[in-house]
């Protein structure tokens, strides 16, 4: 593990910054040019901006593997670019994953339909069962892949056991990191060996970009950078500028959008109208005692739902003047979403069910409004609804 023996707050500014400056640039220029001089490099190291070898590039994954404490990092054109070639890296034909139950949607989709094409299969498990996870072993086992907060009912898997698991059986372990970011949680500092970021969320931070990163030991990281000179998934130029600009501020932005997420999540929890809140920071969540001893902060990200069900929600979420309905998370501006009815729509209606997915399910993503304006705008959309349809007795 890297350890600069800086806080991330620091990490986020410097690491791995270019020295001496070029030119005497404070910021890492933007290296629009798709080909380098030849000094005599093997293929993989030629400078290319497809095989990831540019300035911004290397500024960045420097930059990551500093903040995820790992050996080495890259950044890829997506956060799917990184999952895939993660996954794709590690499985070979005739190989079978272990996967947590709930996983981001493109990620489910890609181990249904795709991998099974190129002859890998994978078992779902129950991340918060340990006991039950030995019966799924096969002789092809070769990898373990969770995330840390699951989507969108926010619950944390039993991660120490995952680590401790897959070392008896000789697994590789992979985790998405993107709904904490490694201000709030590091992987790697408890042994996973894949760190994977959607840095389209939290990382950049300014919803203007998809970017993806993939942190690791120095070995499997450019095992991953190798596939994906071939696959081809590297990442622009231009959008690296704009990740290295975000990231400088991803300290200060989790650790507000943690605070004002707390207090959102228990003003929800104390009111009439709501049923019940999935938040990790709430003493009522399943995990809070696993996310208190494992993470920093427990993110921006929530969901709830109000008594007056489906009809309440719609009429909630249509009272609210401040967030925007959209799907992603991890911006500057508060989104807000029915996921039976959007993110999760793709889903029959029982697999919804069977993930605890209820259609009356709001999620809330905090953005970096204030934090009185925010409570404001949730009580008074709370407010509009007529005691019937809030569910409320008259
Ligand atoms: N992982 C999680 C948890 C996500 O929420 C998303 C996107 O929403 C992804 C991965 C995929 O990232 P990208 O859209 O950057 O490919």
């Amino acid at each position: 593990m890297k350890k600069t023996g800086r806080t991330a707050s620091t990490d986020a500014v410097h690491a791995g910054q270019q020295e001496p400056r070029p030119e005497g640039a404070i910021v890492t220029p933007i290296y629009q040019t798709a080909n380098y001089v030849l000094r005599g490099e093997d293929y993989h190291d030629i400078g290319y901006i497809r095989l990831s070898t540019t300035p911004n590039h290397r500024v960045l994954g420097a930059r990551i593997a500093a903040l995820e404490r790992t050996e080495a990092a890259l950044v890829l054109a997506s956060g799917m670019a990184a999952i895939s070639g993660s996954l794709l890296t590690v499985l070979s034909a005739g190989d079978h994953v272990l996967v947590q139950d709930t996983l981001y949607g493109g990620t489910a989709s890609f181990l249904q339909q795709d991998l099974p094409r190129f002859g890998v299969t994978h078992t779902v498990i129950d991340p918060q069962d340990p006991s039950t996870w030995a019966a799924q072993l096969t002789p092809t086992t070769r990898a373990m892949y969770v995330e840390t907060i699951t989507n969108p009912l926010v619950q944390v898997a039993d991660l120490e056991a995952v680590v401790a698991f897959a070392r008896e059986h000789g697994l590789v372990t992979l985790i998405d990191n993107t709904f904490a970011s490694p201000v709030n949680f590091r992987p790697a500092e408890i042994g996973f060996d894949l760190v994977l970021e959607s840095c389209t969320k939290y990382m950049n931070g300014h919803s203007d970009i998809v970017a993806g990163s993939v942190a690791g030991s120095a070995d499997m990281v450019r095992r991953v950078k190798v596939l994906h000179d071939h696959l081809g998934g590297s990442l622009d130029p231009h959008a690296a500028f704009l990740l290295e600009r975000g990231l400088k501020t991803l300290s200060v932005r989790v650790r507000e959008q943690n605070a004002s997420a707390g207090r959102l999540a228990a003003l929800l929890e104390a009111h009439p109208a709501v049923s019940v809140v999935h938040y990790p920071g709430l003493e009522s969540h399943a995990q809070h005692g696993r996310a208190a001893r494992l993470f920093d902060g427990f993110g921006g990200m929530m969901s709830f739902e109000l008594a007056g069900g489906v009809d309440a929600a719609e009429a909630f979420i249509a009272a609210l003047t401040i967030p925007t309905v959209a799907a992603s998370l991890g911006g500057p501006e508060s989104l807000v979403v029915r996921p039976a009815a959007a993110i999760h729509a793709g889903m029959s209606a029982e697999e919804r069910a069977k993930a605890g997915i209820r259609d009356a399910l709001i999620r809330f993503s905090t953005g970096l409004e204030g934090t009185e304006d925010l409570a404001a705008d949730l009580i008074e959309a709370l407010a509009s609804l007529p005691r019937a349809v809030a569910g409320l007795s008259a």
